[in-house]
């Protein structure tokens, strides 16, 4: 079956939370987003922000869906803080297996903090040279 706009995959979970079919705590919905709470929270209150259409991941979401996601987020954490007062919230996306990602129809974690919380979200800075920050920023400009 072919996935483009307004497509929805018979085998996707989120596509049936989408659609209704299977149930959700659903926070905020309009014709494109669904907002709902995570079956299994890093946190109290963590949510997932999903487009109603099929999407696998960030490489596949259209520009304006991509840009009204992120004004959705803002507007969502916004009703996290004021609800839960929490003392942070981490945006968290991921895009492919190795990465973390489970489910593949896109979507944005919204995660509640606590300064008493456990840590998460977190990686052991490494180290880089020069000669290998200016390498790889000549890769991303495609200088050779
Ligand atoms: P990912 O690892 O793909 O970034 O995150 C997928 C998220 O979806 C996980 O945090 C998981 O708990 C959540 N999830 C998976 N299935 C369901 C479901 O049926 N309902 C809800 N509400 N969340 C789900
Ligand atoms: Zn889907």
């Amino acid at each position: 079956m072919q996935v483009g706009a307004n497509m929805k995959r018979d085998d996707c979970i989120f596509c049936k939370i989408a659609k209704g079919e299977i149930p959700s705590y659903t926070i905020y919905e309009d014709e494109s987003f669904k907002v709902f709470l995570d079956v299994s929270p890093a946190t109290k209150g963590h949510m997932l922000i999903i487009s109603k259409d099929h999407y696998e991941n960030i490489l596949e979401l259209p520009d304006e869906v991509s840009g009204n996601i992120m004004k959705l987020a803002k507007k969502m954490v916004g009703l996290m803080q004021d609800t839960l007062g929490c003392d942070g919230i981490n945006l968290v996306q991921n895009n492919g297996k190795a990465a973390g990602q489970t489910v593949f129809h896109f979507h944005l974690h919204l995660i509640p903090r606590y300064a008493d919380g456990e840590s998460m979200v977190t990686w052991k800075p490494g180290n880089a040279d020069t000669k290998q920050l200016e390498e790889l920023a000549n890769m991303y400009l495609n200088l050779g």
